[in-house]
């Protein structure tokens, strides 16, 4: 049986020439084919790849892992004491991470352990390729966490139209003190205060 297809094809150009004819313009035409892994994609800066611990920064809190949602944060320490820094003073506490581990087999990278890191002690790194033959082996423990710290980029400049940040104004504010006597500049305008006129008592009748 002869198709439809078959019948136009014989009336117009035969088919091995349309072939080509397309064969010659999706050669010219420039190709999207991602050609990893031989060329590594080009990743958005905030891309979610893999969580970097910057242990220095970690004071065992905990908040992140109470936060998150699939359990799988891992977090032992224990406390240390630290003897008086001045003579008679007191000793103070601190946490000494022993333990800092994340489950990524279960993790589901929404990224609130990051987010509500009070001391900025994880971060994001765009690195994806640590896939594993053995699911055990998604387990991170802190020294490959902080392993992943290399591959964080920086943080993105702030809009050049944006507010100056508190803490880079108050570093900028001038000390104490700058301009009074001996201060070397001039002395601030002083705020004067407007003065209260009050209605005079009312006067008794003679
Ligand atoms: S990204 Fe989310 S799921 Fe993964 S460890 Fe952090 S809080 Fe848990
Ligand atoms: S990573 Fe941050 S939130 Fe988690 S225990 Fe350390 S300091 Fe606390």
């Amino acid at each position: 049986m002869v198709s439809a297809r078959d019948r136009r094809g014989r009336g117009g150009l035969p088919g091995v020439l349309k072939g080509l004819a397309a064969t010659a313009r999706t050669a010219v035409r420039p190709s999207h084919t991602a050609e990893y892994p031989d060329v590594a994609p080009t990743l958005p800066p905030r891309s979610r790849g893999v969580i970097a611990l910057l242990e220095e920064n970690c004071t065992s809190c905990m908040l992140c892992a109470r936060e998150c949602p699939d359990w799988c944060i891992y977090i032992d320490s224990h406390k240390e004491t630290l003897p008086a820094a001045t003579p008679g003073g007191r000793e103070r506490q601190r946490n000494v991470l022993d333990r800092f581990a994340i489950d990524f087999s279960l993790c589901m990278y929404c990224g609130i352990c990051v987010e509500v890191c009070p001391f900025d002690a994880l971060f994001w790194s765009p690195q994806f390729e640590y896939a594993e033959t053995d699911i055990r082996d998604l387990l991170h423990e802190k020294d490959r966490l902080g392993g992943w710290m290399a591959t964080v980029p920086p943080p993105p400049a702030l809009d050049e139209r944006a507010a100056e940040p508190g803490e880079v104004a108050a570093a900028n504010r001038p000390a104490r003190g700058t301009g009074l006597v001996g201060g070397g500049g001039t002395r601030p305008p002083r705020t004067v205060r407007p003065r209260v006129v009050r209605d005079p008592p009312p006067q008794e009748p003679s």
